[in-house]
């Protein structure tokens, strides 16, 4: 995978150079499958799979416009967090670009409802995320998480977060043949009374923080950053797409608008050199 500037307007958009330069732009309605991951297919069938952590870092990064060549069908699991995408875009660079941020103001609430599940946008002035997770496993249990903060808050609590994935299914992954070898390389692996890893867990509540992450990421699909408050119960890629294509739904539910700040973060910005 390889990180390209991209000029202002450009938004992020995915390229397979291994299936004739099949371009995939980073839009929440291109989103097909969300079972394992986030899933982008255009209208040709080209997909690509597990674009949520490197949306995620984007959004920590502040990135508006992006290139990302890749020559395979998912972006890299990498560690299973997006900290990596962060590091290598802070090596990069990221430049300011001669135009405003523009950011989705959401103007009416949205929700949406699945059984237990449910995930709710709020208008708001900037961006936070309240989420609670409910797992059976004693080790995870129920967490909860408060994301109020930028992008200094991202990298630091949140983005360093890995994935997880239980004992039980990875074996039964293995038995299928997938998720060979590489299981602690880039998940947490949790047992019925014990997370495998070797080091244990990078936060207490290091599972919450991924699920926050993950939301970050998949609503950053929005195209630009929203302006909301995220008020999330037990969602996963599914709902969080789902509530996206409910906010979109109608054009009274949001507007575009350019962000009015000082902050130079709230420039347009690219990623400076290659990754
Ligand atoms: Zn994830």
């Amino acid at each position: 995978m390889a990180l390209r500037p991209a000029p202002v307007g450009t938004g992020i958009v995915f390229t397979r150079i291994d299936q004739g330069n099949a371009l995939l732009p980073a839009a929440y309605d291109l989103v097909s499958e969300t079972r394992l991951g986030t899933t982008l297919r255009n209208g040709d069938g080209v997909g690509l799979a597990a674009v949520e952590h490197l949306m995620a870092a984007l959004w920590g990064c502040e990135i508006d416009n992006l290139f990302v060549d890749i020559d395979g069908p998912e972006v890299p699991a990498m560690d299973g967090s997006a900290a990596p995408f962060v590091f290598l875009m802070e090596c990069a660079g990221v430049v300011e670009q001669g135009a405003s941020r523009q950011a989705v103001r959401v103007c009416r609430s949205v929700e949406v409802i699945d059984g237990d599940k449910r995930i709710a946008l709020t208008p708001a002035d900037d961006f936070s995320v309240d989420l609670l997770i409910d797992f059976d496993n004693p080790m995870i249990a129920r967490q909860s998480s408060c994301f109020h903060g930028g992008s200094f808050a991202f990298k630091t609590e949140i983005s360093r977060a890995r994935t997880f994935g239980f004992e039980n299914e990875v074996a039964a992954l293995h038995a299928a043949g997938f998720a060979l070898g590489g299981s602690l390389e880039n998940a947490v692996v949790v047992g019925e009374d014990r997370v495998l890893n070797e080091g244990g867990l990078r936060y207490d509540n290091e599972f919450v923080r991924h699920k926050t992450l993950d939301c970050v990421g998949d609503l950053y699909l929005a195209g630009a950053p929203l302006l909301a408050h995220v008020d999330a119960h037990c969602s996963g890629h599914g709902l969080n797409n789902a509530v996206l294509r409910a906010l979109f739904a109608s054009d009274r539910n949001w507007k575009l608008e350019p962000v009015m700040s000082a902050l130079p973060s709230w420039s347009e910005t690219a990623v400076a050199a290659e990754a």
